[in-house]
């Protein structure tokens, strides 16, 4: 286990009590760094490790789908973890306020989390240490390389993360050790173990059922580590060889469609990067969905880790803001409320296609995230709102969504992030353009817009979402 996954947030003064990692980004127990040094560090201090998840309601937005999918798969987790002996427990609220509560309460002796570039977990990492007087040690479970030591720097664009990216991976691309049947049991004073929580829904999202999810197809994606790892064999049987070919027509089932598992952690990228390396595909197939799954998804970690402003206008950079504000009042050809595009409502067959494909599967292809976002920076009013639009709706439906992929691949759609300046435009400016037309030689849109045009939803009104 190479120990520069691991940095101690802050040291103090251990206590006699379990070891607790708290869970958040990687909701796994194979191939889990994590868990792993967290296993390590309990056997090092002789004390027993538990598992902590602090459910919160409404995260970043997250409705019904999200929910149900992380909940199922977290069942599946305590279930696994039993088996190797450590006890996992779902703590309902904030984990600001839940968790030195828990700290104090159980005498726990060290905080573990696994780390994740987004401002809310940094927010609850930082607000945690300063309630509590323990070790509290981080680990990046989610990036090949951590994200930390990747670059120093946010990035300017894929050609100048590549090859620090490349330089790290023999130290870090290596094969998971298992973790090991705990042998201590963990005993809680009389009447004093932890409540756990069922896995139900919170309260407050039940009442969050959207207007797409009515129509929302779960079986699309069965959540948890089995059928992810399920998807991936599969993926790995029958489609990596082609990836080169047909991962860009959304007509073919070319891709992965591992992100889900991926965002929620229930697999790891290391496992995945590890049985594509072993495999006899298409070398060149299995380079192109390389660089998506480590240099494009773990870019994305690196803008957001450095740029904490990744959800809004300021972080776009320079070239492009400039030449956005150029054009921002350049008559729009359509206009559209975030009602509107969420219904699927506008004038363009081929946008509308898409947007369903994200009501009904929670998983829009990746060709047409690219023409979804572009077309919302067209239609709405400003680039501003053309983000909070995009944002809005990439993170309430999409079950990857609320991601640092997801955060990425907006500000690159409307914003010029990691990529160039382009001829300049109406509207866009010098941001990189896309149309139907140019569609239609890629692809065969009529068949993408039959797909998804052909569900009776047309006559459902929508549901009025409030703005963020
Ligand atoms: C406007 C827009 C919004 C996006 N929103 C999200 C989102 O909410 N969540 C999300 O995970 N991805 C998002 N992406 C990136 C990409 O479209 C998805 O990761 C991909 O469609 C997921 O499907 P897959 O796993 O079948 O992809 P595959 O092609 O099989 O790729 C495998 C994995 O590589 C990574 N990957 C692929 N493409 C990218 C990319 N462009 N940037 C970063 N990582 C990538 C993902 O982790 C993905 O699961 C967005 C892209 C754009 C342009």
């Amino acid at each position: 286990m190479n120990p520069e996954r691991l940095r101690l947030l802050h040291s103090g003064i251990e206590k006699k009590g379990p070891f607790v990692y708290w869970m958040s980004r990687d909701q796994r127990m194979e191939d889990n760094w994590a868990l792993l040094f967290s296993q390590a560090l309990a056997r090092e201090k002789e004390v027993p490790l538990l598992v902590l998840f602090c459910l919160v309601e409404n995260f970043l937005g997250a409705g019904q789908r999200q929910y149900e999918f992380m909940l199922k798969g977290l069942k599946e987790l305590k279930k696994s973890l039993s088996s190797k002996n450590i006890p996992f427990f779902l703590l309902q609220g904030e984990p600001e306020k839940v968790l030195p509560t828990f700290v104090k309460k159980y005498k726990v002796s060290a905080l573990l989390t696994d780390f994740s570039p987004l401002r809310l977990k940094k927010t609850w990492v930082n607000t945690v240490a300063s309630k509590i007087k323990i070790p509290f040690y981080e680990v990046d479970a989610h990036n090949l390389v951590p994200c930390w030591l990747a670059s120093s720097k946010q990035e300017y664009a894929a050609r100048t993360f590549r090859p620090k990216l490349n330089a790290f991976l023999p130290l870090f691309l290596e094969e998971f050790p298992k973790l090991e049947k705990q042998s201590i049991e963990m005993e809680f004073p009389e009447k004093r173990e932890p409540k756990d929580l069922e896995f139900l829904l919170p309260s407050k999202s039940k009442a969050l059922t959207f207007f797409g999810d009515a129509f929302f197809e779960a079986w699309h994606f069965r959540p948890g580590e089995k059928a992810a790892l399920k998807g991936l064999n599969t993926f790995l049987q029958t489609r990596l060889n082609s990836y080169k070919l047909s991962s860009r027509d959304p007509n073919k089932a070319g891709l992965s469609d591992l992100s889900p598992y991926l965002h929620f952690g229930q697999i790891s990228a290391q496992r995945v990067a590890l049985e594509v390396e072993k495999t006899k595909a298409d070398p060149e197939s299995k380079a192109a969905f390389l660089e998506e799954l480590l240099v494009r998804r773990e870019l994305a970690d690196n803008f957001c880790y450095y740029s904490q402003a990744y959800d809004t206008f300021s972080a776009f950079p320079a070239w492009a803001k400039q030449s956005l504000k150029a054009h921002q009042k350049d008559p729009r050809p359509y206009l559209y409320t975030l009602e509107e595009f969420e219904a699927a409502k506008t004038h363009d067959p081929l946008w509308n296609a898409s947007q369903l494909e994200l009501l009904q599967k929670g998983k829009m292809h990746s060709y047409m995230r690219m023409y979804w976002a572009k077309k919302i920076l067209e239609w709405s009013a400003s680039p501003e709102q053309a983000l909070e639009i995009a944002i809005c709706l990439n993170d309430r439906y999409e079950l990857d969504g609320r991601d640092p992929n997801a955060y990425t691949g907006i500000a690159w759609s409307l914003g010029g992030l990691h990529d160039r300046a382009w001829k300049e435009r109406e509207i866009y400016g010098k941001i990189r353009y896309m149309s139907s037309e140019g569609c239609k030689r890629k692809f065969d849109v009529e068949a993408y817009i039959a797909k998804y045009l052909n569900k009776p939803f047309a006559s459902v009104e929508p549901f009025t979402p409030k703005r963020r």
